[in-house]
């Protein structure tokens, strides 16, 4: 028997995120973000489950050719656009659509040899200062894109940092809107967090990423629940074993854990290794046959300890959730254990090891 980890990725939990986002932005198109092999679900087996986006964006060359060979013939956009010049050719061959950051990408567009001119997303930088044009270059930017033989229709976009906090999108949406007002073109602005957050705001083509696969952007001052979102990802495993502890007894490396009375504890098959954090800490939250239990001690790289309080009647073989749905429709967000170990949902999803073995539900 191989040992009992898997990861199940939920069709029908995907198709009715991406109606979450479409039902925010209901005359807007819906990018589909599937970058980072489709934040660890894998691009294959979420496929089906979001086809009814109006296109798919990611960031890497061979993962745009792995969605054209899936057969999708709709927009496909690469978020960082090219790379080097010869990536180009690809964008031509696939008719990818590209986002164009910086004046070099501009240069290289102007060497191409194309039959088929390029859609092409213009990025400004209006305060994330990661990717994009500053506003006082962005119109001649834009004016040198549009002398292009090579170029056929030009959206705007830009990105926000704030869109999930306190700070909000308003400073930055202002810098885009003085820039932009009179240019013609699509505008594609929003991410998860601006598409749920600030609905209000145009966007045409909005960015879906983290929501399509039930996490919420702005945990934990929302949860999935509030959003109306569900776990496209679950990571399951069982007991392998279980240990009576006496009080003042130790659990794992470095003895991190002490019993503070006679305590029963089962032994998980999850470990770091499994892309299960190791810095999750003692009282990390975990389904054992769906009842929410908490972790003791280290995460080891194969194992992990629970305390089986809350479920005396677990056993050998007795069913651990570690995120996403539970026996009994039991649900343990990611973002609560992502909490737990300092980090994002996004990190824990796009961590998924390769050893776990991954099957698709409907
Ligand atoms: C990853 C990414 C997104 C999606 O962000 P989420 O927070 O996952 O919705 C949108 N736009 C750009 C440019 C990105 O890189």
């Amino acid at each position: 028997m191989p040992r009992p980890i898997d990861a199940v990725i939920h069709s029908d939990a995907l198709a009715a995120n991406l109606g979450r986002a479409r039902a925010a932005a209901p005359d807007a198109r819906v990018w589909a973000v599937v970058k980072a092999d489709a934040y660890g679900h894998g691009i294959e087996r979420v496929y089906e489950a979001l086809r009814g986006a109006d296109g798919f964006a990611l960031l890497d060359l061979a993962e745009a050719e792995r969605v054209r060979a899936l057969g999708w013939r709709g927009p496909v956009l690469l978020l960082e656009g090219v790379f080097e010049p010869r990536d180009l050719e690809l964008c031509s061959r696939l008719g990818l659509w590209h986002t164009v950051h910086c004046d070099a990408q501009i240069d290289w567009l102007a060497a191409h040899k194309t039959q088929q001119p390029h859609r092409v997303f213009l990025k400004m930088n209006s305060g994330m200062n990661r990717l994009g044009f500053a506003p006082t270059a962005f119109r001649s930017a834009w004016a040198r894109l549009n002398a292009l033989p090579q170029v056929d229709e030009i959206s705007l976009m830009t990105h926000f940092s704030d869109a999930d906090g306190e700070r909000g999108i308003d400073h930055q949406a202002a810098v885009f809107e003085a820039t932009t007002a009179d240019l013609p073109g699509e505008r594609s602005l929003s991410n998860s967090a601006a598409l749920l957050r600030h609905p209000a705001l145009r966007s045409d083509w909005v960015r879906a990423g983290i929501l399509s696969y039930g996490s919420a952007p702005d945990f934990p001052l929302h949860d999935i629940a509030h959003w109306g979102l569900q776990p496209a990802m679950t990571l399951r495993s069982r007991l392998i074993a279980t240990q009576q502890l006496q009080p003042g007894d130790t659990v794992g490396y470095g003895s991190r854990f002490a019993a503070p009375q006679a305590l029963r504890i089962g032994i998980v098959a999850c470990g770091y290794a499994d892309g299960y954090p190791r810095l999750c800490p003692t009282g990390t939250p975990v389904l054992v046959d769906g009842v929410r239990c908490s972790t003791v001690g280290r995460v080891s790289m194969d194992m992990l300890a629970v305390d089986l309080t809350p479920v005396p009647g677990a056993t050998l073989g007795s069913e651990v959730t570690l995120w996403g749905r539970g026996p009994g429709g039991a649900v343990l967000p990611i973002d609560e254990v992502a909490q737990a170990a300092g980090t994002i949902g996004y990190e824990l999803m796009c961590a998924l090891a390769r050893r776990v073995p991954v099957s698709v539900a409907p």
